[in-house]
C-alpha cells in the first residue's frame, strides 16, 4: 500500500488526518514514524508558499507522497495580520492568550463593525518527482471584544462564528472538526489524493 507522509509532529493533527483518510488505500505515517527530525523553516509570505515548501521538502527527503498544511488567522482591519505569522505573532516565548490580546489591543482604535476576520488553511500534496497540488479553505467570522470558551487552541476564544452563535472555543471539538478551515481544506485535498491514487 502507498505510504503518505503527513508532515507534522503534532499528534492531534496526525490523529485527525488519520481518521479523515482512513477509507483511502493509503498508509498514513508521521514525521516521527519516519524518523525525520529535520524541521523545514516556514519562510514563505503566504499560507500556500509555506505548505508547498514543506510538502516539497519532505517529499524529496523521504521519497514518499507528502501532505503539509499551513494555517492562521487573517484580520481585515489589520491588513490580514497575523496571517502567516499567527504562530509567532509578537515574537517568541508568548502564549496563545498573549497573542490574541495583542490583536484585541490593535483593534481598539477600529470600529467594531470592521472587526471581520477569517481562519484560512492551505494543504499541499507533493510527489517526490516534483508534482504538487494544493487545496485551500477559509471560515469567516468576527473578532470578539473579549475571549469566550475554553475548547480548541490559538485564536479560537476571540473568533466568533455568527452562524453558530458561538466562538470557535465554545464549540465542541466534533463540531469544530467538521466546519473548520482545516477540515474543509483537508476534505478537498482528500479528493485530490483519491484522483491521484486512481491514476497510479
Ligand atoms: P499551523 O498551521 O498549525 O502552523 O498553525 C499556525 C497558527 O495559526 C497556530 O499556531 C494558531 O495560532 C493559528 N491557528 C491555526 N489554526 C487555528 C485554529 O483552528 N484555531 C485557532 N488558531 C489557529
Amino acid at each position: 500500500m502507498r505510504k503518505l507522509l503527513v508532515a507534522t509532529h503534532n499528534p492531534g493533527k496526525i490523529r485527525e488526518y488519520h481518521d479523515l483518510l482512513a477509507d483511502l488505500p493509503l498508509e498514513v505515517a508521521s514525521l516521527d514514524d519516519e524518523d525525520i527530525t529535520h524541521d523545514v523553516e516556514e519562510t514563505g509570505t503566504t499560507f500556500a508558499e509555506n505548505a508547498i515548501l514543506k510538502a516539497r521538502s519532505y517529499a524529496a527527503m523521504s521519497g514518499l507522497w507528502a501532505w503539509a498544511d499551513d494555517s492562521g488567522l487573517e484580520v481585515d482591519a489589520l491588513d490580514g495580520r497575523p496571517g502567516v505569522y499567527s504562530a509567532r505573532y509578537g515574537g517568541p516565548g508568548r502564549s496563545d492568550a498573549d497573542r490574541y490580546r495583542t490583536i484585541l489591543d490593535e483593534l481598539q482604535s477600529v470600529p467594531r463593525s470592521a472587526w471581520t476576520a477569517r481562519f484560512r488553511c492551505v494543504v499541499a500534496i507533493a510527489l517526490p518527482e516534483g508534482r504538487i497540488y494544493t487545496a485551500d479553505a477559509s471560515v469567516e467570522g468576527v473578532i470578539t471584544d473579549r475571549p469566550r470558551g475554553s475548547n480548541g487552541f490559538g485564536y479560537d476564544p476571540i473568533f466568533y462564528l455568527p452562524d453558530q452563535g458561538a466562538t470557535m472555543a465554545e464549540l465542541p471539538a466534533a463540531v469544530k472538526n467538521r466546519i473548520s478551515h482545516r477540515a474543509l481544506a483537508a476534505v478537498k485535498a482528500k479528493a485530490l489524493l483519491h484522483d491521484l491514487l486512481a491514476q497510479k
